[in-house]
């Protein structure tokens, strides 16, 4: 059931922080590529407006030859020609023609001309490749018309493949001129790809796009993504951490133990004990109980057993004794003998190197002789290291506090140990009371629990007795002290008061025999 439960804590806490890990991925990606379709697209922008720089400089070369063109094609027109193509760093070569027939060039191999751009003079704007003035590469043409003829200014397509590669070192930007284009070499892309057409320009007939593909690289993502992705994966370990320890975590009985103890909700409850010849008030024996902030009790077997198998019977212990160490004092106050108060002690805790300590401090609390604290040790566990117990019992015994042997004769009956110890006091448990009745024969073992107490010279008390006979029978047999149901059942400190003062008529075997 634990191991199922843990390991549903285990998958659930994992599901909840993979899952913000990937949603965190999956958003810091879509930053990531909106942050770059964005800066591209502002780069875009800044490309057209060089290309247009670039393209009105030619245009203005273009105004300023105007003139020429009214004029023939002498020496004079090409060496201006030629002066305004050096005028413009660009500009590589000026053409004029009329009625659509080159008439004069700033290059001087004019039949080379005729032959390549006569074809593109219909159009303001134009890309081709001219192996005969410069191989390998492609020219930009541009157009303007005037009413006595065209001049075309053309410059090498390189400049605008670096006004390209000088913007763009993102997504590769890619000039469209009719239906011709000019791309960063390296990083051209696939062409089928969808592309995203940025806003042409308003003065020439160009275009330029970009991929429009979601991928991002990864390299890019890591580097401006990193921030995004470290408050993911720290905000995802915080929830998984808050989650496994707080939200999912049912605490263990242990812890829940633990708490209790810590909180002040395992409190001491009191069970009178009262003397068989006087019906008197003799003192209580301390009872844990565990009451919930709800108001629940609960009863010492659902804790005990785990409490003494884990440890936590010491601290448990001490909170009682320092809770009855404040409730008690009040109570026990007149009286002529002092009062029995007895603890459940396990013998590990006895053998502690503070327990002395511990019980003279309890005593502390009380009026010099006023009480008699007794320490109750089980005899359902067997005793270990013996000899050294024999000796701190002693020793308890030297300092004022009784022992008394719990539940005599229900477990390993340590008489060898019982002979050399200094033990007072023998509790006969319940099981043995349970079987009194008026049924002849019923009483064979309690007989021989209580002879076998006698003969080692002790007080008893005989717990568990619930009903008029037990009592009578019990007083008859002369035990000394009576604790069980019949006289009054475990009680807070608040119910105790009422108890120490009271008297009880110990009822004899001779009246109900002849009852
Ligand atoms: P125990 O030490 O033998 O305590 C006597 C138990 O018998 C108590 O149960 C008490 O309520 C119950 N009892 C007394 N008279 C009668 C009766 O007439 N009829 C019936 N039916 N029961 C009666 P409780 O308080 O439930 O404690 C159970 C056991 O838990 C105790 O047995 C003891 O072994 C353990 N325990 C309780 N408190 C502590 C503690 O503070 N420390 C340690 N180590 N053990 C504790
Ligand atoms: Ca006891
Ligand atoms: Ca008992």
């Amino acid at each position: 059931m634990k191991a199922a439960g843990t390991k549903l804590r285990t998958l659930t806490t994992l599901f909840c922080v993979l899952t913000i890990l990937v949603g965190g991925a999956v958003l810091t990606w879509f930053q990531v590529l909106a942050e770059e379709l964005e800066q591209t697209s502002a780069v875009a922008q800044k490309t057209i407006q060089k290309i247009d720089t670039l393209l009105d400089s030619s245009r203005q070369v273009a105004n300023n030859a105007h003139l020429l063109l009214s004029q023939p094609c002498t020496a004079q027109t090409r060496t201006e020609l030629e002066r305004l193509v050096v005028s413009v760093p660009h500009i590589r070569m000026i053409n004029l023609y009329k009625n659509n027939v080159l008439f004069c060039s700033s290059f001087d191999d004019t039949s080379a001309i005729n032959r390549n751009y006569a074809a593109h003079t219909k159009q303001e704007l134009t890309l081709i490749e001219d192996k005969n003035i410069s191989p390998g590469d492609t020219v930009i043409v541009l157009q303007t018309a005037f009413p006595e003829g065209m001049i075309t200014a053309s410059f090498s397509s390189q400049w605008l493949i670096e006004v390209l590669e000088l913007l763009s070192d993102q997504r590769p930007l890619t000039l469209h001129i009719g239906d011709k284009l000019i791309q960063q070499k390296a990083k051209s892309t696939a062409q089928d790809k969808a592309r995203h057409i940025v806003e042409p320009s308003q003065k020439y007939p160009y275009s330029v796009d970009y991929p429009e593909s979601k991928a991002v690289p990864l390299s890019r993502y890591l580097q401006q993504g990193w921030l995004s992705l470290l408050l993911t994966l720290c905000l995802a370990l915080m929830v998984g951490v808050v989650l496994w320890r707080h939200i999912f975590h049912r605490p263990s009985l242990y812890e829940n133990l633990e708490r209790a103890i810590n909180e002040g909700e395992i409190v001491p409850w009191y069970q009178p004990v009262i003397r068989s010849d006087t019906g008197k008030f003799y003192g209580v024996e301390v009872l844990a109980r565990w009451i919930t902030p709800s108001g629940e009790i609960i009863s010492p077997d659902s804790f005990i057993p785990l409490a003494e198998e884990s440890g936590l019977i010491v601290p448990l212990t001490r909170k009682l004794m320092a809770l009855a160490g404040d409730e008690l004092p009040a109570l026990f106050t007149t009286r002529p003998q002092p009062f029995h108060v007895s603890f459940n002690f396990t013998a590990s805790h006895i053998q502690t190197p503070n327990f002395i300590e511990e019980c003279r401090a309890f005593l502390k609390r009380f009026p010099e002789n006023s009480i008699r604290l007794t320490a109750e040790i089980t005899e359902r566990e067997p005793f270990e290291k013996v000899n050294e117990l024999k000796e701190t019992l002693i020793f308890l015994e030297c300092h004022g506090v009784t022992l008394a042997l719990d539940d005599f004769g229900t477990g390993y009956s340590n008489l060898n140990l019982l002979t050399g110890l200094p033990v007072g006091l023998i509790k006969i448990d319940k099981l043995f009371v349970n079987g009194i009745s008026s049924v002849k024969e019923s009483t064979k073992l309690i007989d021989c629990v209580i002879d076998m107490a006698k003969s080692l010279g002790m007080k008893i008390i005989v717990e568990g007795v619930e009903t008029e006979y037990q009592v009578a029978y019990l007083t008859h047999k002369q035990v000394d002290y009576f604790q069980g149901y019949y006289f009054s059942k475990p009680l807070p400190v608040s119910e105790l008061a009422a108890m120490v003062k009271y008297t009880y008529r110990i009822p004899q075997l001779e009246e109900i025999s002849h009852a």
